[in-house]
């Protein structure tokens, strides 16, 4: 297995930043919103509150309250259709077909709240009249600039606000002065312009938000990256010596321990024969054996494999005791030189490995074990080879 294919991280790295997506700065943009929308709930139900008072004091309040109400279920029709987008942006689903039913909600809204300029009785309290006209105005300011994320819907409800006023004044051209209808003109526009500075704010921040969590994820996948080309040896994806430093720097383990040093055998006579090639893919072999192994081999915890340099191994093997690392070494040696078998292409390569076991002893510094492991390979070695040699 070669060290790329092990590593599952971004090895695109910081230098080729995959760019944002732009679904993720849209969906942040309508979280944010949806947040606002939320905090100004109360405005809005006040705001509800002070119209239906206006509504009461005038002297026929009959068809008022009937656009109140008319008021009050759009109202509560853009809070669901609200809460909806909200639920898809944070599960990330489209949110194409909920943004759409925001525009219709707050093209509702813009009818309703332009029906509450319904044209006022002669002999209506100015002081009602103008609470609701006041109240109107302010409520659709405010649902602009909450709604600046989504442009559609609030450009939606300003026309629709709009559009229904202008109704009133086609249909009772002598009770809405076409003054008013000019003034909120240019009211609306001017509310559209605020509220696009304030869109173009919220996008600005939710990109930033984006980049900001883009660059920290590519930064992780950097280090995990870098963390393991510094651990890892290149040509068999084992451990490398560093990574054994660090790992007996920090190893305070109560669990019983071994250190198994296999070496190959006669391995400078395979790359001398076949070719240093034959040589590399004879010890990545063996480096995939070990882990295997590893795995199989079963105990408490897990056993770590290092490629020290050259054809030398080691593993350290954690939570088996005497007897059980001594049979598990035994098959480790089998494996290795049953790959003779892989190689069978080479006619009479020999693949075969000398190993060095030895306990590590509690409170005992990894140094003096991994000497008594090399000391009983090395007898291993002078002793015929291919063999376990338990260190005394
Ligand atoms: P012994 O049975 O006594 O261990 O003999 P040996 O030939 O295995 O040991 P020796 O130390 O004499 O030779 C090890 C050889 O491993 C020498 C070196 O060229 C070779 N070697 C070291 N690193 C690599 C490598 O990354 N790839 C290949 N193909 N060969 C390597
Ligand atoms: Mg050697
Ligand atoms: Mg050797």
């Amino acid at each position: 297995m070669h060290i790329d294919e092990q590593f599952d991280g971004n090895s695109a790295g910081l230098m080729n930043r995959v760019p944002v997506d732009p679904y993720e700065i849209e969906r942040e943009a309508v979280i944010a919103m949806l947040e606002r929308e939320q905090r100004s709930l109360t405005a809005s139900l006040i705001a509800l509150a002070l119209m239906a008072a206006g509504v009461a004091a005038m002297p026929n309040p009959l068809p008022m309250t009937v656009l109140l109400a008319l008021r009050f279920c759009s109202f509560l029709y853009t809070r669901k259709a609200a809460a909806r987008l909200e639920q898809l942006a944070r599960a990330r689903q489209p949110m194409r077909s909920a943004r759409w039913i925001v525009v219709f909600a707050m093209s509702l809204t813009g009818v309703t709240l332009g029906l509450m300029l319904w044209p006022p009785p002669p002999d209506g309290s100015m002081v009602a009249v103008n609470l609701v006209r006041g109240v109107v105005l302010v409520a659709a300011t405010l649902i602009a600039v909450t709604l600046a994320a989504l442009p559609a819907a609030r450009d939606a409800m300003l026309a629709s606000f709009w559009l229904t006023t202008f109704g009133y004044y086609l249909f009772h051209p002598g009770v809405q002065h076409p003054a008013l209808i000019a003034i909120l003109a240019l009211l609306v526009i001017g509310i559209r312009i605020y509220s696009s500075s304030t869109g173009l704010h919220i996008r600005s921040a939710a990109q930033m938000l984006v980049e900001n969590r883009q660059l920290s994820e590519d930064l992780a996948d950097a280090l995990a990256h870098a963390e393991f080309l510094s651990w890892r040896d290149p040509l068999t994806g084992l451990f490398n010596r560093r990574k054994l430093f660090e790992e007996t720097r920090m190893e305070h383990s109560a669990l019983s321990r071994h250190l198994l040093t296999i070496d190959l055998d006669r391995f400078k006579t395979i790359n001398d024969t076949f070719g240093h090639g034959v040589g590399d893919h004879v010890l990545i072999a063996t480096a995939d054996t070990i882990r295997e192994w590893c795995h199989a081999v079963g105990g408490t915890s897990e056993h770590h494999a290092f490629r020290l340099g050259g054809e030398e191994f080691l593993v350290i093997v954690r939570g088996l005791d005497d007897v059980e690392v001594a049979e598990a070494a035994e098959r480790l040696r089998l494996r290795i030189a049953g790959l003779e078998d892989q190689f069978e292409q080479y006619p009479d390569i020999a693949i075969s490995a000398s190993i060095g076991l030895a306990s590590w002893r509690f409170g005992e510094g990894m140094d003096d074990a991994l000497l008594r492991a090399d000391i009983a390979c090395y007898e291993a070695k002078n002793t015929g080879r291919n063999q376990v040699r338990r260190a005394a």
